[in-house]
């Protein structure tokens, strides 16, 4: 009843142990099991760079592995930062707060509201080799100053209208309730019952 969380992202890693909380499985991280795997991301879609994160990650470990691979898709940019949302920034090393500031740099001469979406895949790998994958998406809009200090990545400049917060302003509780990543875990679900039999 072993399931290996597939990423070295903190952030992430938090969240998807809060959402998978209630399923009776042992939630591992690669750390915790010495594992130290870096899987190029070089598809041309989430589905298929969370793929093969959880292939790669199942079959170093022996283990049923969750992975995701997520992004921010802003319209007035056509969709970027998009599968590219980790790395996006004019200089090496650059940190959370510089890939915000570069978005937002992007941004300025473009009429707002800036309109985007989150987009999660999650991908889960049986140790035998077989993988599925499902979606999930959350919409909002980037605003330029920063709001609210939770979360990571893009939060304190992704606004939510509905709720009239930034991602970064939600507790725990309710970013891992409706955010993207909350939505493609619970659409996988149905599969992680399957294979351990819940
Ligand atoms: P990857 O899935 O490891 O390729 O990384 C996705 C990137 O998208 C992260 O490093 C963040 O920059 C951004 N991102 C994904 N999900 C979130 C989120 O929930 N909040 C803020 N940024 C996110």
């Amino acid at each position: 009843m072993k399931l290996l969380l597939a990423t070295n992202n903190k952030g992430k890693l938090r969240e998807l142990r809060f959402i998978l909380a209630r399923l009776p499985l042992q939630l591992i991280a690669p750390a915790e099991i010495g594992l130290n795997l870096e899987v190029e991301e070089d598809g041309t879609t989430y589905a298929e760079n969370a793929s093969k994160k959880a292939v790669a990650f199942a079959r170093a470990s022996g283990l049923t592995c969750l992975a995701d691979d997520s992004g921010l898709e802003v319209d007035a940019l056509n969709g970027a930062p998009g599968l590219y949302s980790a790395r996006y920034s004019s200089k090496p090393g650059a940190t959370d707060k510089d890939r915000r500031i570069f978005l937002l740099q992007n941004l300025a001469d473009k009429p707002q509201p800036w309109t985007a979406r989150f987009r999660a895949t999650v991908a889960v790998a049986g140790a035998r080799g077989s993988v599925e994958w499902v979606e999930g998406i959350c919409a909002g809009e980037i605003i330029p100053e920063e709001r609210g200090a939770g979360g990571f990545g893009y939060d304190p400049i992704f606004f939510i209208p509905e709720l009239n917060r930034t991602m970064a302003e939600l507790s725990e509780e309710t970013k891992n309730r409706l955010s993207h990543r909350a939505r493609a875990v619970q659409a996988a679900k149905p599969i992680l019952k399957r294979i351990f039999d819940l």
